[in-house]
């Protein structure tokens, strides 16, 4: 039986494993909607390949380009940021949730009002509304399937245990390229050098986050609101050869490592055909030829976002959507060039503090709306 699948930033890293996974066996997908940005010859490309239904960029700008792109095909165009949540409302039964940043949170929850299967690799969705979004997947009876790397490992080392049994779950970083470099060597760091990802091929923004380990934090807070643990039980462990992704300990003292290459094809494979395994094209695991593995304690003075994810978590409600805006605001003006690389986490740091000493939102309840004022304020705050 084919099954109906939309991906939502198919032009992306993430989208792009997805399609090639999809496209290996077209028989048994039927493609409803693709989503994409500027890159209109990818995403056209994409949308006659896989047949979709819909392919929709998300600048109006760009609109007349995709059109005439697909002109003589069935294929229907649209463009703006409600479109790709119009697309989200098409009947699925699952959808990739691979946008950057929280333009992917709309469209994600769209899907899970469906009560369809979305495979989520947008943190930001967790890390911004991370109550509102495991509410929603609940109350539509929907399946909320985790695509970040570590997340995806922790996922599959619970099958067949019980949350309770867990004592502490360890994800892995692998530190980066400033791994080894001092605190004032980093401050001077350039977008070049953050961009230079040492073992994952990734999208631009994510490898910064990489570089300044904000994505480590936001993949705290994710484990946080995906496994509902507590942030004690929460351990962030580096290892530089990214080949374990995540550790289960468990109440008995029995640890669960979920191992592979690095190759995001894995986890999308994964949340692809749950709750089976299939035979996935990845590079396959020689510990032989890898020989060594190492592990270290991360450094909270050089890399103050592991710090600033757990202040965030223990203020809890609103104060996700704060961080997640916060960071991202940072992040544009490190790419733009008008800050330096140790100025993001001041920035963000700076942001959290005033919110929570000043604004009402922080007690807020955690809806839609609310989340979109504080990402609002936090992107301000940044930018003064
Ligand atoms: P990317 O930058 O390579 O691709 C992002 C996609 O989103 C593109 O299709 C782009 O056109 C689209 N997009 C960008 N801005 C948009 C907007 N405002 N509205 C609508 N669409 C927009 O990003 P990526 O590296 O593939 O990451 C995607 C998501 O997956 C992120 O949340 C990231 O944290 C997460 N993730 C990525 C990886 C990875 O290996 N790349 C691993 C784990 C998690
Ligand atoms: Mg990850």
């Amino acid at each position: 039986m084919t099954r109906k699948v939309s991906i939502f930033g198919s032009t992306g890293s993430i989208g792009q494993n997805t399609v090639d996974l999809i496209a290996r066996k077209p028989e048994d997908y039927d493609v409803v909607a693709l989503t994409g940005g500027r890159n209109i010859s990818d995403l056209a490309q994409q949308a006659q390949a896989l047949n979709a239904k819909v392919a929709v960029t998300a600048h109006d700008e760009c609109y007349q380009d995709l059109k005439d792109a697909l002109a003589g095909t069935e294929i229907k165009v649209a463009s703006g940021a409600e479109a790709i949540v119009a697309a989200a409302m098409e009947p699925i039964d699952w959808g990739m949730s691979a946008i950057i940043g929280y333009a992917g949170l709309a469209p994600g929850i769209e899907v899970l009002k469906q009560g369809s299967t979305l495979a989520l690799a947008n943190k930001e969705t967790l890390v911004a509304a991370g109550p509102l979004v495991m509410d929603l997947t609940a109350k539509h009876n929907a399946c909320l399937l985790p695509v970040d790397s570590e997340h995806s490992a922790i996922f599959q080392a619970l099958v067949g245990e019980d949350i309770s049994a867990v004592e502490k779950i360890t994800i892995t970083a692998s530190g980066g390229p400033f791994r080894t470099w001092s605190a004032s060597e980093m401050a001077s760091a350039t977008l070049e050098q953050a961009l230079a990802h040492p073992t994952w091929e990734m999208g631009q923004r994510i490898s910064i986050d990489s570089a300044s380990m904000f994505n480590k934090a936001m993949e705290v807070l994710e484990t946080k609101a995906f496994f509902d643990v507590e942030m004690d039980q929460i351990d962030v462990l580096v290892h530089p050869q990214s080949l374990v992704h995540a550790m289960v300990s468990f109440k008995d003292g029995a640890v669960m490592a979920h191992m592979g290459m690095s190759d995001m094809r894995h986890a999308i494979g994964y949340a692809l055909n749950w709750p089976s395994r299939l035979d996935l094209p990845v590079a396959r695991l020689d510990l032989a030829r890898v020989g060594t593995l190492t592990f270290e304690a991360p450094d909270e003075t050089r890399f103050p976002a592991l710090r600033l994810a757990r202040e965030v978590a223990q203020m809890g409600g609103l104060m996700g959507a704060a961080f997640n805006g916060a960071k991202e605001a940072a992040l544009d003006l490190f790419m733009a060039r008008k800050i330096g690389f140790c100025d993001m986490a001041e920035r963000v740091e700076l942001a959290i503090t005033k919110i929570s000493a000043e604004s009402s939102l922080t007690s807020a309840t955690v809806n839609l709306e609310n989340v979109a004022e504080m990402d609002q304020l936090a992107r301000r705050l940044v930018k003064q």
